[in-house]
């Protein structure tokens, strides 16, 4: 529920007084008191075109810390971003070490597989370096079919990292058979990969999930079906496949707000995704639709960035003492590469 509390009219001040020098985005999954502030909200693709028209010196990004480091990696010469929580992960990312993808890639290309890396947004900077130095891309829930559909034009096999459900759910898209998907074993520094199942498949996992999506099961559909038989079900793709098949569609943050906005009046949608972005739904919508949460799963990292710390950060930016997101820069012209090569497909995708 969105509130007024002491934070809302100071915030609001401090926008007046930062003028055009601040502009503020944030993430669907974030709450309302946050969300309330926010220029732009949307999902990882839109925030990432966003970047492109802002001039403001002060970026302030409420989200989690690897969609800040893609801001700042697209950001123009003096501006700077912010995260008003910097400890804000994401529980996916950090399933992918940057020096194991690298010793992984070395190892399969070293077999003689011609492999290409497509990493989901969801990973830090120093992983969409490695993707980029390999000559992979990165792509979003709104564009992994069509990445996947453009790495396939780059090399025989595609490595599809961290999230085996989104590569799992994409790959059912563009009928890649199951008997040519495979889970890598990364343990051990990549001594236990399975060179048999590598050379026989044209389709690799990274063994990563995000643990929001895998709370979503079977007897939650089941339940939901019986309570609601008239209701249809939509999935965010990161939630497994089997669940999927189960559900009248799935798609990325923009699809699932889409079905709903676009829902019969008087239906019921039942939608399976991080809850904040549902309850938004069901108070945007009136009652016209009923939107209901598959079940109630929050994501304890976006949930960290609150009205209190936007507050604290417009204030420390402010007065000039704000700590802007630092990148290592010598990761950052194969970050770029992984992507610019996404946002120029999607580009050439859409004329
Ligand atoms: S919902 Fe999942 S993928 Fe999104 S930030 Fe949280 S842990 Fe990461």
């Amino acid at each position: 529920m969105q509130s007024i509390n002491i934070y809302t009219d100071k915030i609001k001040s401090l926008r007046e007084k930062l003028g055009k020098d601040l502009i503020i985005m944030g993430h669907h999954y974030q709450h309302d008191d946050v969300i309330k502030h926010v220029d732009f909200a949307g999902d990882s693709l839109q925030l990432s075109q966003m970047m492109d028209s802002i001039e403001a010196k002060h970026i302030v990004f409420c989200g989690v810390h690897f969609m800040a480091e893609s801001a700042c990696l697209l950001a123009k010469e003096g501006q700077s971003v912010y995260l008003p929580d910097p400890s804000a992960s994401c529980l996916m990312a950090e399933m992918t070490p940057a020096d194991l993808l690298d010793i992984v890639i070395e190892k399969i290309k070293a077999s003689g597989k011609n492999i290409v890396p497509l990493a989901y947004v969801n990973t830090s900077l120093a992983v969409k370096a490695v993707v980029g130095k390999h000559g992979g891309a990165v792509c979003t829930s709104s564009n992994a079919k069509s990445m996947l559909e453009w790495a396939y034009t780059q090399g025989d096999s595609v490595l599809f990292l961290p999230d085996r459900n989104l590569g799992n759910n994409m790959a059912n898209l563009i009928d890649i058979p199951e008997e040519k998907r495979h889970t890598l074993n990364v343990k051990s520094k990549g001594e236990a990969l399975d060179f048999d199942k590598i050379q026989n498949s044209t389709l690799l996992f990274w063994p990563g999930c995000c643990p929001i999506h895998e709370y979503f099961t079977q007897e939650h559909i089941e339940q939901m079906r019986k309570t609601y038989p008239d209701a249809q079900i939509y999935l965010h793709p990161e939630c497994p496949q089997e669940l999927v098949k189960l559900c009248d569609g799935a798609g990325s943050t923009s699809y699932l707000i889409k079905v709903a906005e676009k829902a019969k009046e008087g239906s019921t949608v039942i939608i399976g995704t991080e809850v904040n972005l549902v309850d938004r739904l069901t108070k945007n919508l009136h009652g016209k639709v009923t939107v209901l949460p598959l079940f109630r799963a929050e994501c304890p990292d976006m949930a960290k960035v609150t009205e209190a710390l936007l507050y604290k950060n417009l204030e420390d930016i402010d007065k000039g003492i704000a700590h802007a997101v630092q990148i290592d820069k010598s990761l950052i012209e194969n970050g770029k590469k992984s992507l610019t090569r996404m946002l120029a497909h999607c580009a050439k995708a859409s004329q």
